[in-house]
């Protein structure tokens, strides 16, 4: 299946229906480390994307991405609306003016979008943050040979990723100020990031 305007609002869809179905699941998480409030941030935000992108016209996967990164940082406050803004934004200017997009131009953008996160958030490899799903799962879509197996590969790559957040102590965000108290706890950006690529390997594959 070819990456483009159809399948990326596809991916979308889906994507908020996992934040719907996880909602609870990203506040548990949350509970014990934050404030609490992921799930219900991430959900609220990307329905909002989906009433938006029903309202808009899209040319391009990058535009359905940039509609959806514009209401994230329009409507999600905290910490994750303005770094999974970036992340959206960084992914759909990469992808602008593309009528379909291959398993390279698909890697470049989500490589964009990492770096956009990084130098927005500041956190490492480590940290007990989404970074910690997300930069595995870039580089196992830059490894890849095919679009559907580094989808595949991807999407297990962010979930190993986000288990390995679990013995770390949190060092950057609110879960930092719990310093090893945040030990042994799932980190919940890296479990929605997870989320965004099982979404993907799901909608973006035949
Ligand atoms: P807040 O912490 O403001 O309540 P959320 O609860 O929505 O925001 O999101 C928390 C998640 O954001 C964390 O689990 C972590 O993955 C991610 N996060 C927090 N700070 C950073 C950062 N500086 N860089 C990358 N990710 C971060
Ligand atoms: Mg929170």
């Amino acid at each position: 299946m070819a990456i483009d305007r159809d399948s990326t609002l596809a991916w979308m869809t889906a994507f908020a229906g996992e934040m719907s179905e996880h909602r609870q699941e990203l506040v548990r998480l949350d509970t014990a480390i934050g404030d609490g409030d992921h799930g219900t941030n991430m959900n609220r935000g990307m329905q909002k994307a989906l009433e938006k992108l029903q309202a808009t016209e899209t040319a391009d996967a990058g535009a359905v991405l940039k509609t959806v990164a514009m209401t994230l940082i329009s409507t999600v406050g905290g910490a994750a609306g303005p770094l999974y803004g970036t992340l959206f934004l960084q992914l759909g200017n990469a992808l602008a003016g593309e009528a379909e997009v291959d398993l390279a131009g698909f890697a470049a953008a989500w490589r964009k979008g990492l770096e956009g996160v990084q130098s927005r958030g500041k956190a490492e490899l480590g940290d007990k943050t989404m970074v910690d799903a997300l930069s595995p799962a870039v580089e196992a879509l830059e490894q890849a040979a095919d679009l559907d197996g580094g989808l595949s590969a991807a999407a297990s790559a962010a979930e190993q990723g986000m288990h390995a957040t679990t013995p770390l102590v949190a060092r950057k965000g609110r879960a930092s100020y719990l310093g090893d108290r945040s030990v042994d706890h799932q980190d919940p950006g890296a479990t929605s990031t997870y989320y965004l690529f099982k979404s993907a390997a799901e909608a973006l594959t035949d």
